[in-house]
């Protein structure tokens, strides 16, 4: 019997990508459906349906789960779940589409199909209560609140087989682990208590903090890739995974730190998104998961502390992923290491700070980057990235 946690929702992992076996047959029947081309965001989220991260979702969400998880963040079956996971249409499709009726999802872009959905149910949402609640705005400027409110006018909601996974599991061999396999990466470890990291950035000193912070309490640290359509002029995942290997490889001892990579789309919902984050890694096994300031936040919408206070609000046994609350991170001069806002009493003028956009800076004109910010294995890979562009 596994030692590590246990997956959300009570039962066992819930993945739903078909078997090799009957992938061919299950195609076959998909190419004479009615096919829907499907946005950025819900093809990210059948992935993460397909992998068995979003244990107990059987595929997207009916009305009642859509508003308990809104309003309540409970599924109507009680269980918790902080965020809706939705797929929609526009009217003049929803309309014409029978309850029952099996449909092809296929990828907006490149038409490949990639799940099945049977529609359970149809139904229109109030999406200014879930902007309002989800993320706290409705400013249409919040990048996750604008994509609710240009999305399909009508939900669809029913059970997914999902046939395809897209490039991933290619592109990222090694690295694309489904929760089952990294729970299979913990136990050969013999790890029990193990922290999850979430990172869309390459890995400097303050994060590297963070996570040997981390791996100091638990069993072992799991640094936890976004690889989900990001905003533009973010490194792209390939150039990241290498250059967090190169910190793994150069500051951690052995087996205590694992790098994975898994299909989430940030929606960038701030203290709801965090709460979401550790539900995922509930299932992935992780007992942990790191919160530091501003988690999953953009702009200046949400407070640097919400996304760590709202795990208080949650009753008891909502979540068994816990929290690790990490204030801010930094070199401090005066400290002459690495600090962290909680305990470093010096002026912020003794801390290293460098913002993105003169790291980016640095890199592309070739200057030096103080290895108090970061590691020089890491700087030589973003800095060949830079010079590609
Ligand atoms: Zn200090």
């Amino acid at each position: 019997m596994s030692e590590l946690v246990a997956p959300h929702g009570g039962g066992s992992l819930k993945p739903l990508l078909v078997h090799a076996a009957e992938r061919v047959a299950a195609l076959k029947r998909a190419a004479t459906l009615r096919s829907i081309p499907i946005s950025s965001r819900e093809m990210s989220d059948l992935f993460m349906v397909g992998m068995g991260a979003y244990t107990p979702l059987d595929g997207f969400m009916g009305h009642d789960d859509w508003k308990g998880s809104v309003t309540e963040m409970r599924l109507a079956s009680g269980v918790f779940w902080p965020i809706p996971i939705t797929l929609s249409l526009a009217r003049s499709t929803a309309d014409g589409l029978g309850v029952g009726e099996e449909l092809a999802l296929t990828d907006g872009e490149t038409g490949e199909i990639l799940g099945l959905l049977t529609v359970r149910e149809k139904y229109v949402i109030d999406r200014d209560l879930e902007c309002k609640q989800v993320f706290r705005t409705t400013d249409a400027k919040h990048p996750g609140v604008e994509k609710v409110m240009r999305q399909g006018e009508v939900n669809v909601g029913g059970p997914v087989t999902v046939l395809s996974e897209g490039e991933y599991p290619a592109k990222y061999k090694g690295l694309y682990l489904r929760p089952e396999e990294a729970r299979a990466q913990f136990e050969k470890r013999r790890w029990k208590q193990v922290a999850a990291f979430q990172t869309r950035n390459p890995m400097h000193r303050s994060h590297e903090h963070l996570a040997k912070i981390a791996a100091e309490v638990t069993d072992g640290v799991f640094i936890h890739q976004v690889l989900g359509k990001l905003k533009a002029g973010d490194i792209p995942a390939e150039v990241r995974t290498r250059a967090i290997q190169a910190m793994i490889d150069n500051y951690f001892k052995p087996n205590i730190a694992i790098q994975a990579c898994y299909p989430i789309e940030m929606r960038y919902a701030g203290p709801r998104e965090a709460l979401i984050h550790a539900l995922i890694r509930q299932n992935f096994g992780c007992s942990h998961l790191v919160v530091g300031r501003d988690h999953a936040g953009v702009g200046s919408y949400y407070g640097p502390l919400e996304a760590q206070h709202i795990f208080d609000e949650l009753w008891d046994g909502a979540l068994l992923c816990k929290p690790l609350k990490i204030d801010v991170t930094f070199y401090c001069y005066k400290c002459v290491g690495m600090a962290t806002g909680k305990t470093c009493p010096h002026d912020p003028k003794h801390h290293l700070s460098v913002s993105g956009t003169r790291q980016r800076e640095m890199l592309s004109q070739g200057e030096e980057v103080p290895t108090e910010f970061s590691r020089p294995e890491v700087i030589a890979i973003l800095r060949d990235y830079y010079r590609s562009l």
